[in-house]
């Protein structure tokens, strides 16, 4: 029986893991669970679960909450820290991240520093703190296991190969909802037509990342920190079927791809499985219903948000935190209609090209840097100055 920590329940990611745990009682318990905004959802959640205790990280809640809580035996804490306060209990064997935004660095990092394995889905940890997270995690022992789709299907491909033999990393992308729309359209993308992805429903702003191609961006710099792979040898393709989700080249030519239907209860379930897997009834691959899979090179002009992601990697050091922190909230931003969809990448270009990079020496630098990119957008944001005109 793994006991697991799940941040982020009652999100998209977080949905499909609970999921997975009722369909094996027998292998997963939820332990630990938190969200952020709704707690009525919360206490349902918990009555279902039973944890031992639950986070509420967003607002203050009534007082009447924790004896509501109590009544069926369950601890309520209240705050951001209380994240860190449940991934830093020692009577579980999981930490399963699904929380969105760089909000989900420092309860990963309470987790490995004791040692514990991390089902990651918060993508926003490894890009803002790559090289902590992964220096740490090999310090402690602490085995950080991919949810992402791409990234899943990377570890898969890579099981009983040998690092050394990796010639290429090919990461699959949709395209999202604008593949074939034209440059000088993207001004008139409206939040209703961003927030409607072909493949994969998703959280609003991985949906936003994805239309964007941010999205494959930081899967770029994942990639990059999961595998230790140069980022010479690290490649995007266009492939709007998103049934292969990701490739492997050798040296010797020879190319694994793992595929699939888009569920992202698959890549969840091998993570919290890993290595052993799981018989389930999932909706399986019919592949007469594919007979044409295709693929195209991305437009890294009309797309500019990965060709940042691609600078900011080279850039190094707190390039890859400013890139992801002035990414969430310019996406904020456009959520909240105070900008137009193409100033999303100018934004975080403006971010990165006035931000004065350094090493990261520390979580400090990391947090730092973090602060200064969303202050830097949101001045740009509510000064009007969001981006340059085209
Ligand atoms: P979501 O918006 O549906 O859910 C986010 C969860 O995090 C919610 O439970 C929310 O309450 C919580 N949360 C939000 N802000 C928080 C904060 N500041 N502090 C603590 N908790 C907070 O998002 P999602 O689509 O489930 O994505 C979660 C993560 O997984 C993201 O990093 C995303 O990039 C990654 N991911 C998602 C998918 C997917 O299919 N949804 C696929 C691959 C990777
Ligand atoms: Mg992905």
């Amino acid at each position: 029986m793994k006991r697991l920590c799940l941040l982020g329940a009652t999100g998209s990611i977080g949905r499909n893991s609970l999921d997975i745990v009722k369909r094996f009682p027998d292998a997963f318990h939820i332990q630990y669970l938190s969200a952020h905004r709704n707690v009525k959802r919360l206490f349902e959640l918990a009555q279902q679960f039973r944890p031992r205790a639950v986070a509420y990280s967003g607002r203050n809640v009534a007082d009447e909450w924790h004896e509501t809580f109590r009544r069926i035996g369950v601890e309520l804490l209240v705050g951001r820290e209380a994240l860190e306060t449940i991934a830093a209990q020692p009577d579980y064997d999981m930490l399963v991240n699904a929380v969105v935004g760089a909000a989900g660095l420092r309860p990963t990092l309470a987790a490995i520093r004791h040692g514990k394995p991390v089902a990651l889905a918060n993508k926003e940890t490894l890009v803002c703190a790559g090289e902590l997270v992964t220096r740490l995690a090999s310090e402690h022992g602490s085995q950080i296991v991919p949810i992402d789709s791409e990234h899943s299907a990377l570890w898969q491909c890579l099981v009983g190969e040998h690092r050394e033999t990796i010639e290429r990393l090919i990461l699959t992308a949709s395209g999202g909802p604008f593949r074939e729309l034209a440059a000088a359209d993207f001004r008139h993308v409206t939040v209703e037509q961003a927030l409607r992805h072909p493949n994969w429903s998703m959280g609003r702003k991985i949906t936003i990342d994805s239309a964007t191609l941010m999205n494959k961006g930081l899967e770029v710099i994942e990639a990059y920190w999961l595998f230790g792979v140069d980022v010479d040898r690290i490649s995007v393709l266009i492939h709007p079927q998103s049934i292969i989700h990701s490739m492997v080249e050798f040296i010797d030519g020879s190319i694994k791809a793992q595929l699939g239907l888009p569920d992202m209860r698959v890549p969840i379930q091998y993570a919290l499985s890993y290595p052993d897997r799981l018989a389930n009834d999932l909706p399986r691959m019919d592949f007469k219903k594919y007979s044409q899979l295709t693929f195209f090179e991305p437009d890294l002009q009309k797309f500019r948000a990965l060709k940042l992601a691609f600078d900011a990697l080279r850039a190094a050091g707190t390039a890859p935190a400013v890139l992801n922190a002035a990414n969430e909230e310019a996406v904020h931003a456009f959520l909240t209609h105070r900008i137009r969809f193409d100033q999303i990448p100018t934004l975080v270009e403006e971010a990165l090209q006035q931000h004065e990079r350094s090493h990261v020496a520390d979580l400090e630098t990391v947090l730092a840097a973090d602060q200064w990119a969303r202050t830097f957008v949101r001045q740009r944001v509510e000064s009007g100055k969001s981006g340059r005109e085209k």
